[in-house]
């Protein structure tokens, strides 16, 4: 094949398929090769031709180092085998997506590649939950921190969880669930007032959203009796969460279940 190939690292959005970029679903027609992650919507695929080889690395009980190095490896086997490989990642890629690592992978051996941004779950699913990340009069800061703390460093440093309980109003959590008690009593430790107020978005975007509101003091409690809150899931903490009594739309289109 004289043609060169290249890899596209797209951002499939959070859940909702229509939440993707019209560049990324540019990208999908054009693919030759899909590499998609569980968090993708898979109804995504539809966009890419009939002919073309779609290849799952949603998370495999493998070893994860080993498994991204496979991934890394496999875009650029494909890309110099001349295909259009589209890599395909729920929400924004550059958003815990490891994308960093793929395109240095694809850099170091001279392979063409583009990043196509995507619509990150910690700032749509509060959307759709009628929870703005930002507010003139209820959150001026925003951080992104993930939930899931590597083994190596158990938990964050303190000036951190300093800066995050006193220093930003609002904080998406992502991959949290696991270490919601960890989370909570940190940020109460280093001086978040107990009663702000927190939301849990599971499935964000999705028809089997379900959000789950509480406060620093009693969110812990709250997730333990309601059990349908599950992952992938969003931990807001902020006085945005609010909001939500006012604004909250999509859910009022689902079942009252989903709103806890
Ligand atoms: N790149 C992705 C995040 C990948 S990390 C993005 O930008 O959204 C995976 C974590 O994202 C999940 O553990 C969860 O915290 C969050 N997440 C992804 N999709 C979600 C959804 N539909 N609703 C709520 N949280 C979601």
């Amino acid at each position: 094949m004289s043609r060169a190939g290249k890899v596209f690292l797209v951002g499939a959005g959070p859940g909702d398929p229509k939440l993707i970029t019209v560049k990324g679903m540019e990208c999908l027609q054009k693919a030759d090769v899909v590499v998609y992650d569980r968090l993708a919507n898979p109804a995504l695929l539809e966009y890419a031709p009939q002919t073309a080889e779609r290849i799952y690395c949603g998370k495999l009980p493998d070893n994860h180092t080993l498994q991204q190095e496979r991934i890394n490896e496999l875009l650029a086997e494909k890309a110099l085998e001349g295909h259009v490989v589209v890599r395909l990642k729920g929400g924004d890629p550059c958003v815990f997506g490891r994308v960093g690592e793929e395109a240095e992978h694809l850099a170091e051996r001279g392979i063409p590649f583009e990043i196509v941004p995507g619509v990150t779950a910690g700032i749509a699913a509060p959307a759709y939950a009628g929870i703005p990340v930002t507010h003139r009069e209820h959150g001026s800061s925003y951080a992104v921190v993930t939930g899931h703390l590597r083994e190596d460093k158990p938990e964050l440093a303190t000036e951190k969880w300093r800066a995050l309980a006193t220093g930003i109003d609002t904080v998406a959590f992502y991959m949290g669930v696991a270490n919601l008690s960890m989370i909570r009593e940190q940020l109460i430790r280093h001086g978040r007032d107990p009663l702000t107020p927190v939301a849990i978005i599971s499935w964000g975007t999705l028809p089997q959203q379900v959000t789950l509101t509480g406060t620093l003091a009693d969110i812990e409690e709250r997730l333990a009796e309601n059990r349908q809150v599950t992952n992938p899931a969003i931990i807001l903490v902020g006085g945005v969460v609010q909001l939500r009594d006012k604004i909250s739309w999509f859910e009022s289109t689902l079942s009252p279940a989903n709103t806890l």
